[in-house]
């Protein structure tokens, strides 16, 4: 890192302690940067990266609810609206009771450069709560929603802050946040929140979205090494919205996945795991991975386990959680064979993990460009409410084949300028800086 690098680097931990999530991803970030700050001194003279580091506005709020038994229960709800050089700011919330300042920044941060990847007008923003909605009634869940609403409603809007899912949030919540703002603003803006049902206002994909964004970049980038998915033998670690359409697609161009995991064990089917069921178990019943085996009693099921990286396979797909992959993890998988690594869930390699493959030199594409293919298709869902319109299944799929192509092109491009050829993590966060950054010049400090 060069010495102005290093000083703001050093500025963030200080001016954020604690927060160690947040301090991975900048320093994640920030390790790519030295080559554009010595070939593009005005970065530097304007204080950019200063700037960049620092979210424009931090907001922190209480979200009191009563449960069913008439009890109350205090939350702390989150948002930060990190950057809005290029558009609204734009990202997910989460529920989840891991869920502080440091994981919302962290969040954030990935957001802003992930965003501008897409290539779409949205500025990044990330929020959410400590709450937990495991063992909730759905009217727990929706008086919870209801209050954070509540509070929310005052930052956000169409052309201000556009909030969707994440990890806890899903299309059960966003209706009960929708119809909360509707109720307090009196006006029925449909793109203030993304990921909306298709019968008020929600895109065709969405909810695919991210998984399919996945394999989509996955694909073209194994095709540019004349590398086929086909027969491929694919793990995805947990079974929410990315890791099950991440299994779809995959499987569609004819990859077989044998594990998938959520967070009570993993689940191990050499026959391939069976999707349907897996869709009834989570989201139909919103029960746990090891109802698998009522029906595939042959399946094998490891409880309390994490070390799902340790089945054999050709390529691993993280679509779970933050730092759930670690060296270890990395040095099974290349023991075992395997060929490429794929994050669709946000930061889910630790840095020593990163470290790994980059010196195993494996096919690896982070979750900046892998995973965009959710937030590029909410962009898409804004453009549909805005237009007083409703796209159909195959136009809003190829529009997100189309863009996550153009980031593996792009990323691969700039890596390939700053002399880090095959790099996507040099190439994404470089490519995403410099949209964002470039936009910070033109708008003054
Ligand atoms: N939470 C998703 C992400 O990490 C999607 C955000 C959005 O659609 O705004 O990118």
């Amino acid at each position: 890192m060069n010495k102005y690098i290093n000083d703001v680097m050093e500025k963030v931990v200080a001016r954020n302690p604690g927060e160690a999530e947040f301090h991975q991803a900048v320093e994640e970030v920030l390790e790519s940067l030295a080559p554009v700050f010595d070939k593009h001194p005005e970065y530097e003279a304007n204080g950019i990266l200063e700037r960049i580091v620092e979210p424009e506005r931090q907001i922190i709020f209480r979200v009191p609810w009563v449960d069913d038994q008439g009890q109350t229960h205090v939350n702390r709800g989150f948002r930060i609206e990190f950057n809005s050089a290029l558009g609204p700011y734009k990202g997910g919330l989460r529920f989840h009771p891991s869920v502080y300042t440091g994981i919302v920044k962290f969040l954030g941060f990935e957001q802003v450069f992930k965003n501008a990847l897409t290539g779409r007008p949205i500025g990044g923003g990330k929020g959410g709560s400590d709450f937990d909605p495991k063992g909730k009634s759905d009217q727990e869940v929706m008086r919870f929603c209801q209050s954070f609403m509540t509070e929310l409603a005052r930052h956000i809007g169409d052309k201000t802050d556009v909030p969707a899912g994440d990890i806890g949030v899903g299309g059960r919540e966003i209706g009960y946040l929708f119809g909360q703002y509707k109720r307090i603003k009196n006006r029925y803006e449909a793109g203030v929140l993304t990921g909306k049902g298709l019968d008020w206002g929600g895109s065709l994909v969405r909810t695919e979205a991210t998984g399919y964004g996945l394999v989509y970049i996955l694909e073209e980038m194994l095709k540019d090494h004349k590398i086929s998915l086909n027969d491929k033998k694919v793990i995805i670690s947990g079974s929410g919205n990315v890791a099950i359409y991440a299994n779809e697609k995959v499987t569609q161009l004819g990859a077989k996945v044998i594990a998938m995991s959520d967070s009570s064990g993993y689940l191990y089917d050499e026959n391939g795991i069976d999707l349907e069921l897996i869709k009834e178990i989570k989201e139909v019943n919103r029960g746990r991975i090891k109802e698998y085996l009522a029906e595939y009693p042959d399946a094998e099921y490891c409880d309390n386990c994490t070390d799902i990286w340790s089945i054999e396979c050709d390529i691993a797909l993280p679509c779970a959680t933050q730092n759930e992959m670690d060296a270890a993890g990395v040095q099974t998988l290349i023991d075992n064979g395997v060929i490429a690594i794929g994050e669709g869930a946000n930061m889910p390699l630790t840095p020593e993990a990163v470290k790994l493959v980059k010196e195993n030199d494996l096919f690896y594409i982070p979750g900046k460009a892998a995973n965009a293919g959710g937030v590029a298709t909410s962009a898409i869902e804004m453009t549909q409410n805005a237009m007083f319109d409703e796209w159909t299944f195959d136009k809003v799929d190829q529009e997100l084949q189309k863009i996550m192509v153009n980031i593996y092109k792009d990323a691969s491009a700039v890596a390939a300028e700053y002399g880090m050829e095959g790099d996507l993590v040099a190439g994404a966060n470089i490519a995403g800086f410099l949209k964002v950054a470039n936009a910070m010049l033109d708008q003054g400090v």
